[in-house]
C-alpha cells in the first residue's frame, strides 16, 4: 500500500500543477482578447520621433470625479533635463501615466516633436520614451538578458556602452560570473540602487529621443544615490530627460524645476532662483538638507 502512496500522491500533485497552469493559460488568452482602451486613430501619424520635445498645454485630468492635474503647462526642449517636484500626492506620476497615454486628458493636450500624442500611434509613441520606472521590472534571468532587454536587437559592444554610462561596470566585474550572473525572482539579488542602474542601462540601449525617470521614493545610500546620479547625468546626455524627483539633490543641474501643489504648478525656475525665490521649492530644500 505504501509502495503506491507515494507514485499516487506525485501524480496527484502533477495533476493540481497542471490544472493550475491551465487555467493561467485561459486567464492569459482572455486578456489577450480583451480590447484595448485607448486605440489608434485610424489616420494615426506612424512617423518616428526624433527630438523628445515635449509640451503640456493647459492639462487638467481628474481620476473619475477627483480632480488631480489642474491646467499644468511647460514646455521641454530638445537636449534640456525638466525636473518634476512636490509634496507626495501632488500628481507627479500623472504627469508620467498621461505622457503615456494610458489616460486620456480632460482637457488641454500633451504632444512630442509637436505633434499631438492622440494622433500619433501608440507604437510610435512608446518607442519615443525610454522610462526608467520607481520599481524596475526585472526578469528572472541573467543581468545581460535584462539589459539586453532595451533593444534585443543591440551588439554585446552596444550593451558594454550602455553599462559603461549606466555605472555599472565596476559591480558587473566584482561578480564572479560577471553579466552572466542571475538577478533572481524580480531581480531580488540586486539592491535598489544596482536595479535602479539595470533600469537606466536597459533605457540607454532602447535609444529613444525621451528620457523619463520616476525616481524612485525609497531611501538610498549616499554612495548608491552617488552612483545613480552619475549614471544619469550620462544617461541624459545627448537626450530630452524629463524626471521625478523626490530627492531634490538629484536634479540640481536641471534646465527647469516645476513644484507642483495639489496638481497645479506653484513655481518654475533653475535650482537657483527657486531658491532665491524662497517659496515651496525653498522649502523642501530645507527640509531635505
Ligand atoms: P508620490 O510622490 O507619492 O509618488 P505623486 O505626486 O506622484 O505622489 P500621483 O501618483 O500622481 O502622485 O497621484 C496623485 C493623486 O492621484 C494621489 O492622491 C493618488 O492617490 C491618486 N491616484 C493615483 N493613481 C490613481 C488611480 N489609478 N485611480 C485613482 N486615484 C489615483
Amino acid at each position: 500500500m505504501m509502495q503506491l502512496f507515494i507514485p499516487l500522491n506525485f501524480l496527484g500533485f502533477v495533476y493540481r500543477e497542471i490544472r493550475g497552469a491551465l487555467a493561467n493559460i485561459e486567464r492569459m488568452f482572455g486578456l489577450l482578447k480583451r480590447e484595448p482602451l485607448i486605440k489608434d486613430k485610424p489616420d494615426a501619424s506612424d512617423s518616428k520621433l526624433s527630438l523628445g520635445e515635449l509640451r503640456f498645454d493647459s492639462v487638467s485630468f481628474s481620476y473619475d470625479t477627483r480632480p488631480i492635474l489642474k491646467d499644468v503647462s511647460f514646455t521641454l526642449l530638445a537636449g534640456q533635463k525638466i525636473a518634476i517636484v512636490g509634496d507626495s500626492g501632488a500628481g507627479k506620476s500623472t504627469i508620467v501615466k498621461l505622457l503615456f497615454r494610458f489616460y486620456e486628458v480632460d482637457e488641454g493636450s500633451i504632444s512630442l516633436d509637436g505633434v499631438n500624442i492622440n494622433h500619433m500611434t501608440q507604437n510610435v509613441l512608446r518607442q519615443a520614451i525610454a522610462i526608467v520606472p520607481q520599481d524596475t521590472v526585472l526578469f528572472n534571468d541573467s543581468l545581460l538578458e535584462n539589459i539586453r532587454y532595451g533593444r534585443p536587437s543591440a551588439s554585446e559592444e552596444e550593451i558594454r556602452e550602455a553599462i559603461n554610462m549606466a555605472h555599472l561596470s565596476h559591480f558587473i566585474e566584482s561578480l564572479p560570473d560577471g553579466w552572466n550572473t542571475a538577478v533572481g525572482e524580480r531581480g531580488l539579488k540586486l539592491s535598489g540602487g544596482e536595479k535602479q542602474r539595470v533600469a537606466i542601462a536597459r533605457a540607454i540601449l532602447k535609444g529613444s529621443p525621451l528620457l523619463v525617470f520616476d525616481e524612485a521614493t525609497s531611501s538610498l545610500d549616499s554612495q548608491s544615490e552617488q552612483a545613480i546620479l552619475n549614471a544619469l547625468k550620462e544617461a541624459a546626455r545627448g537626450h530630452t530627460s524629463l524626471v521625478i524627483a523626490h530627492r531634490l539633490s538629484t536634479i540640481v543641474d536641471a534646465d527647469q524645476i516645476i513644484v507642483l501643489s495639489q496638481g497645479r504648478i506653484v513655481e518654475t525656475g533653475n535650482h537657483k532662483s527657486l531658491l532665491t525665490n524662497n517659496g515651496l521649492y525653498a522649502k523642501l530644500w530645507n527640509i531635505q538638507n
